[in-house]
């Protein structure tokens, strides 16, 4: 496309009649391994798929133009996808992630680290003091991701970009929470972003993938480079449903965030709630930023239940929702991220990052709202004393652990 064209108009018109031979109107997919040569001198626009496909151009443009990238990179996983920018840090160079990032990233530098592929430090990047601290020691890459996982924590992603770049720090974010429907941190000052397309983008949890967007040419030349060297390009039939899902993301993502809110506020009225972190409400302390940086809260929230409630009998009660990793998805998803996505992470990292065993993640997907909150409510009721106060309860609680 070489108009500029909306979001909405980018993602339904996304290859539609681009098919020279037959003018199919959704874009074939081409499962090819390899393509011919007319001649062994002339290079054809695709030879080979791991080095490029049509059908995964086609979703790395629609992803590209959605993010304002010049190019993109399709990648096989969300953690290939993470994983790609790190090959242009030499050994002994420092990267900086944020101590709370998502347990597969934390792990992934971790074991970089650990090899000696390069350095890591995870920091509490809302904290300026901390981060300009760790950007005295010249990162050569500080990762972004925001909202964070599972805390929901806000980065201001223009204020940590405009600070790395002026260090001479490569800047890549992690856009999974969001998606570009939300979000587009390259339009703030960062260099790459990458995506879980597993999640939002492909949004029917029927396809894992990744995707990586840079905003300059060069950059995502070497991006591609390596995609293909190491060969972490995704596939073509993956490619081909992560487009068809990608075609209908503002209405989901739109109504997903909206039963998200209410979801939110139903818990966070509640007594047997500590806290619900969720950028939506206003006393959560990356609210202002997120209003100002994102284009909507998202459909991420995670709920840090009172002492006493019976976190894991309160997932086993809830019949919509999935006790499952991942997010993102059509269906409503609910986890407990010490024992399922973030137990990667060492208890102390997860202390550090306030990751406590009675905190859920909820993933809102397109059911009802009222049908949602009907079913936390009941499992909530179901783990709770019957009638009594919050009080009585956890007396009878600490009666029964002193059995
Ligand atoms: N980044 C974030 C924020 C994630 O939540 C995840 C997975 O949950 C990943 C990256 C990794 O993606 P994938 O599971 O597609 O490899």
């Amino acid at each position: 496309m070489t108009e500029i064209y909306r979001p909405e108009t980018i993602v339904a018109a996304a290859g539609v009649a681009s098919d020279a031979t037959h003018r199919a109107v959704s874009p074939p997919l081409y499962l090819s391994a390899t393509f011919g040569w007319r001649d062994p001198e002339e290079k054809p626009a695709y030879d080979y798929s791991r080095s490029g496909n049509p059908t995964r151009s086609e979703l790395e443009l629609a992803l590209a133009a959605l993010e304002g990238a010049a190019r993109g990179v399709i990648t096989s996983s969300g953690m290939s996808a993470v994983d790609l920018p790190l090959n242009l840090v030499a050994p002994g160079e420092l990267v900086l992630a944020p101590h709370d990032c998502y347990g597969g990233t934390f792990r992934l530098l971790s074991a970089h680290a650990r090899r000696g592929d390069f350095r890591v430090e995870f920091i509490d990047q809302t904290d300026p003091i901390a981060f300009a601290a760790a950007l005295a020691k010249r990162p050569k890459l500080v990762f972004i991701e925001t909202p964070s996982n599972p805390l929901l924590r806000i980065t201001d992603i223009a204020a940590i970009a405009a600070a790395s770049k002026a260090a001479g720090a490569i800047v890549v974010a992690d856009n999974t929470f969001l998606s570009p429907a939300l979000q587009q941190p390259l339009s703030l000052g960062c260099d790459i972003v990458v995506h879980s397309t597993t999640k939002y983008i492909n949004g029917h949890s029927d396809v894992v993938g990744g995707a990586v967007l840079a905003k300059d040419k060069a950059l995502g030349d070497e991006l591609a480079w390596w995609a293909n060297c190491t060969g972490v390009t995704g596939a073509a039939f993956d490619a081909f449903l992560t487009l068809r899902g990608l075609r209908t993301i503002f209405p989901r993502v739109e109504r997903q965030q909206e039963t998200a809110g209410l979801v939110a506020n139903a818990l966070a009225a509640d007594e047997r709630v500590a806290r619900v972190y969720y950028p939506g409400l206003p006393g959560h302390p990356g609210h202002e930023i997120a209003r100002r940086q994102q284009k909507g809260f998202g459909a991420m929230l995670s709920v840090e239940f009172a002492d006493g409630v019976d976190v894991l009998g309160l997932l086993r009660g809830l019949n919509i929702f999935t006790i499952a990793e991942s997010l993102g998805g059509f269906e409503s998803l609910v986890c407990t991220p010490a024992t399922m996505t973030h137990a990667a992470m060492t208890p102390e990292a997860r202390e550090a990052a306030g990751i406590s065993n009675r905190l859920v993640r909820f993933s809102i997907g397109l059911e009802h709202s009222q049908d949602l909150i009907r079913d936390i409510f009941a499992a909530l009721d179901s783990v709770e004393a019957p009638s009594s106060s919050n009080v009585a309860y956890l007396r009878k609680q600490s009666e029964a652990h002193a059995c």
